[in-house]
């Protein structure tokens, strides 16, 4: 990869890389200032006549903080009030939510997802209440799918066999790593067989889709560390996957979605000093890349599919499908994010949720919908957007796709020539109606989007 970085041409697209932003679930409006009550009014329109949306409540809380994270966290060990009192003002939040933008209690649910922080801390009365709080005051309906997040210390057997009863069929994991010392190493409280533990309890209990997430870049990893987290995803047969790279830059700069206030751990550089000068190492780039590749062809070669960017699915269960609800060309339909630093979209405009957790009670408690900022999406902006997520996905983006919904041509200008551009490095294909990334064009999908859209 790093050859095709190097030349000339892609001199952008290296410099990207090399300064490791964040970028492919972020699509920001490209005017900014908004105001986050024309994003409700926005998104109220929208949803008075909408395909499945995607919803989702993120719960904060977490036992203990990696030292790889960004995201507005409240740190709750051992001190269960807390809990109940985020489940609180979750429900407080969602109920201001639906007096706010009236069309979002009919708007059908195609996918909802409890995200956090670490939901499985919640007591199971509490994970109860919440996703009986939803179903009940949300438009779910028999295809509607229903997933919630954790970490494998948490996930008990109580806790799993309640949330099948529940009706929720999907579970996502933060793995990260099957090799203890680098667990250790990013602030992880769990171990590699507690993960291989919490995947076998998961499908025992029969749950359709269990995914996990694995990271790469990681301190101290190296790609023989990497080649072992593919070969425990295949011998247990997890049959979701998603694969990140480290990224240190600040995600509150890009605006990715829950972003928090404070910096990680391994942002601090005077950390970060004294763990190289106690001799610990970060992958080079050139590693991260066959990081990549070990994992995309690992999985590739048993039967994955990658769908959007990172995400990984084995053969016939398809593709996330909040992202594709997002992302997806055909859909790209709306999401709504009930939580601390939550982010949500419509067509129009999008918007993030406080991420400071006094000012966030404060608004609840007052009765505001506590969004903090809001962007706006010109009618160019909005085609710009439409065409960056379609590339996400990976799939081709059609033609008569886009001049359906734009009334003009990808293979016009302002595209054609960036399209012909990437197609004369070898990073896509163009047809007459399509426009499909090569392996080297996904490689660099997030690269691409953020530099040349
Ligand atoms: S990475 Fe996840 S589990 Fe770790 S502190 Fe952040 S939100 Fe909590």
């Amino acid at each position: 990869m790093l050859d095709v970085l190097r030349q000339p041409e892609n001199t952008h697209l290296l410099e990207y890389v090399t300064r490791d932003p964040f970028g492919a679930h972020v699509f920001p409006g490209d005017t900014p200032d908004y105001s986050p009550e024309a994003f409700l009014a926005d998104l109220d329109e929208q949803l008075r006549d909408t395909a499945p949306i995607h919803l989702w409540s993120y719960i904060p809380t977490c036992a203990y903080r990696c030292r790889f994270c960004q995201y507005p966290v409240v740190l709750v060990k051992g001190d269960p009030g807390k809990l109940t009192q985020w489940v609180d003002w979750n429900i407080r939040e969602a109920l201001l939510w639906l007096e706010t933008v009236p069309s979002l209690s009919s708007a059908p649910i195609g996918e909802f997802n409890v995200f956090g922080g670490t939901p499985s801390l919640l007591p199971p009365e509490d994970i109860a209440r919440l996703l009986d709080f939803y179903r009940s005051h949300f438009n779910f309906g028999p295809e509607t799918t229903v997933r919630f997040e954790g970490d494998p210390s948490t996930f008990t057997t109580e806790k799993l066999e309640l949330l099948a009863a529940k009706g929720c069929t999907k579970l996502s994991c933060g793995v990260q790593s099957f090799d203890d010392p680098v667990l250790k190493l990013s602030g992880r409280e769990h171990t590699s067989e507690m993960c291989v533990d919490f995947i076998r309890e998961a499908q025992r209990v029969g749950f359709e889709r269990i995914s996990i997430d694995l990271m790469y870049g990681l301190l101290d990893q190296t790609v023989d560390s990497v080649r072992r987290d593919l070969d425990v995803v295949l011998e247990t047969g997890v049959n979701s996957v998603v694969c990140t790279k480290l990224h240190l830059k600040s995600y509150a700069e890009t605006r990715t979605g829950v972003a928090g206030e404070k910096p990680a751990a391994w942002q601090v550089d005077s950390y970060r000093a004294r763990l190289e000068k106690d001799g610990h190492f970060w992958p080079t780039l050139d590693e991260q890349y066959e990081m990549r590749a070990v994992l995309t062809e690992g999985l590739r070669a048993a039967g994955y599919v990658e769908h959007p960017t990172m995400y990984f699915a084995a053969g016939g269960i398809g593709p996330e499908k909040w992202k594709s609800i997002m992302v997806d060309q055909d859909r790209q339909d709306a999401e709504v994010a009930i939580g601390l630093g939550g982010s949500s979209s419509c067509r129009r405009s999008e918007a993030i949720t406080d991420v400071n957790w006094q000012t966030y009670a404060a608004a609840v408690e007052a009765g505001r919908v506590p969004l903090g900022s809001a962007t706006a999406f010109s009618p160019e902006g909005q085609e710009t957007r439409a065409i960056k997520m379609a590339l996400t996905t990976l799939q081709p983006l059609r033609d008569s796709l886009h001049r359906n919904r734009f009334g003009r041509s990808l293979f016009d200008e302002p595209w054609a020539g960036r399209f012909r551009s990437l197609e004369e490095r070898g990073l896509a294909v163009l047809t007459q109606d399509t426009v499909t990334l090569t392996p080297a064009g996904e490689t660099l999908v997030e690269a691409i989007i953020n530099t040349e859209f």
